[in-house]
């Protein structure tokens, strides 16, 4: 089973992809935290990445596909995976169908603008593992402090208020042209997101085996 998590930041795609991975038992790919560890490693492409990271804007695309495909030739991707963040323009998604890979369903999930940027403000993110977390809809046991790997859990420079209505521009007018894309090959269904968690995921995994 092949899936593309799609949503603008903040719509929860992430937080998705990582409660559905665990019940298919197929890996959950997120090409931003893939590029947010080679920022950290201080890597060739993370130090290429991280200008445009930081600003909201995608990182080119031959660099984020050439990633993705490395990831995907892995063992633990043969039975499947959820992509998170990637595709992300229409040259992405070509580029995906030309590697051979099918895909089985795209799950768009939707959230209004409004709720975007509130949800985006409270977000915060694990240093160590990558983690994702939420001040008030999926706080950490203990404040500060990652539940899973103890490391220090902080808000992404890019969360910033000044940087996400960029992001949000560069979600509309480069990635939410996916939309059509996959509609147009019958693969797009849309999920509404809720304000519970537990609740999307039940809409989530629903879309999946419908
Ligand atoms: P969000 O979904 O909250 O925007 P991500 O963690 O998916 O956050 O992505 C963070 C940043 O990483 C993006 O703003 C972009 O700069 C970069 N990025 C991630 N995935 C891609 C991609 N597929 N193509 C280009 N840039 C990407
Ligand atoms: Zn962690």
């Amino acid at each position: 089973m092949n899936l593309i998590f799609l949503g603008a930041p903040g719509a929860g795609k992430g937080t998705q992809a990582e409660i559905v991975c665990d019940k298919l038992g197929i890996p959950a790919i997120s090409t931003g935290n893939m590029l947010r560890e080679a920022v950290k490693n201080g890597t060739p492409a993370g130090l290429a990445a991280k200008e445009y990271m930081d600003r909201g804007d995608l990182v080119p695309d031959e660099a984020v596909i050439g990633i993705l495909k490395d990831r995907i030739a892995q063992d633990d991707c043969k039975k499947g995976f959820i992509l998170d963040g990637f595709p992300r323009t229409v040259e992405q998604a070509e580029a995906l169908d030309k590697m051979g890979v099918n895909i089985d369903k795209v799950i768009e999930i939707s959230v209004p603008d409004e709720k975007i940027i509130a949800r985006l403000s409270g977000r915060r993110v694990c240093e160590g593992c990558g983690a994702s977390y939420h001040l008030d809809y999926k706080p950490t046991k203990v404040e500060g402090i990652c539940d899973s790997c103890g490391a220090k859990v902080v808000q992404r420079v890019d969360d910033k208020p000044e940087t996400v209505l960029s992001r949000l521009e560069t979600y509309r007018e480069k990635t939410a042209p996916l939309k059509g894309y996959y509609e147009a090959k019958g693969k797009l269904v849309t999920v509404e997101g809720q304000e519970e968690i537990a609740d999307t995921a039940k809409l989530t995994l629903a879309a999946i085996n419908g």
